[in-house]
């Protein structure tokens, strides 16, 4: 049995603990290693469709519960929190807690917003595999994967004006943010909602712990702010997502998964 951590780690995957080109996690794969035999849950929190996450998870050997579609689900492998009080959808070995919006809804109105804006756009469910192959670098299985949307639409913007688009869809009573690739529609729900419920669960069960969050992009920000120590990791190219300033937040110097290997490397140094 694993010792029981009293940090938790929550990790965006693109650009983050993954290369945004190659998709590989490289230098942070040891650290992931040492995490988990710490005991340390790493939590994934990304953009990413359930069963993306789930044949990553199998990749990497995580075990741990894990947040979808930008905080679209919390997804529990059953009986990680015995004492859940939360209303929870059943499927397979885990328990869901859906948060977001069904993407059929997000949708309709990404495209009443956008004509609203003028703007036109292109959500991934009217793409094709082939469309979504070029524009994501994944393979077949992967982009397969990546088109089982439940609660967020990752979309382009052909012409138009993004700030534009944003209003619209705020009038609505939803939210458009951006990841490394793609501009996305959500409901009201957003990676730091989903990491408060899972950080309150540990909480509960385990007594006091100290959040910690790693990421890349705008839509991490949510995430930032949820939690008590965050760490931006560089982009392709060595800059940093232009954020406001948060007090809590660490520029780290390394691109990607190279600058999560720094961090949670040094995290583990002091805290365990
Ligand atoms: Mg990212």
């Amino acid at each position: 049995m694993s010792p029981v951590s009293r940090i938790i780690v929550f990790t965006d995957l693109d650009g983050t603990l993954l290369s945004e080109d190659t998709y590989a996690p490289g230098p942070a794969l040891p650290v992931l290693k040492r995490c988990r035999d710490l005991g340390v849950p790493v939590i994934f929190c990304s953009s990413k469709t359930a069963a993306e996450i789930l044949a990553l998870r199998e990749r990497l050997r995580n075990t741990d519960p894990f947040i979808c579609e930008n905080g679209g689900a919390v997804y529990l492998p059953t009986g990680s929190f015995p004492e859940l009080h939360l209303p929870v959808k059943r499927a397979g070995d885990y328990e869901i807690v859906e948060i977001g919006l069904p993407v059929t809804r997000l949708r309709e109105v990404l495209r009443e917003a956008s004509r609203k804006a003028g703007a036109s756009v292109k959500g991934m469910g009217e793409m094709s595999l082939d469309e979504v192959r070029a524009l994501t670098g994944l393979d077949e299985k992967g982009a397969t994967l990546a088109r089982q949307r439940a609660y967020d639409e990752p979309f382009i913007l052909l012409s138009g004006d993004p700030d534009s688009l944003k209003r619209e869809i705020s009038a609505a009573r939803l939210t458009m943010t951006r990841g490394g690739r793609f501009f996305h529609i959500l409901g009201d729900s957003d990676k730091g909602k989903a990491v408060r419920i899972l950080a309150d669960l540990y909480r509960k069960e385990r007594g006091p712990v100290t959040t910690v969050a790693l990421g890349d992009a705008e839509n991490d920000f949510p995430m930032f702010r949820a939690v008590d120590r965050a760490y931006l990791v560089q982009k392709p190219g060595g800059s940093w997502t232009n954020l406001s300033a948060l007090p809590n937040l660490v520029k780290i110097e390394g691109i990607g998964p190279e600058g999560w290997a720094k961090a949670v490397a040094a995290l583990l140094k002091t805290e365990h």
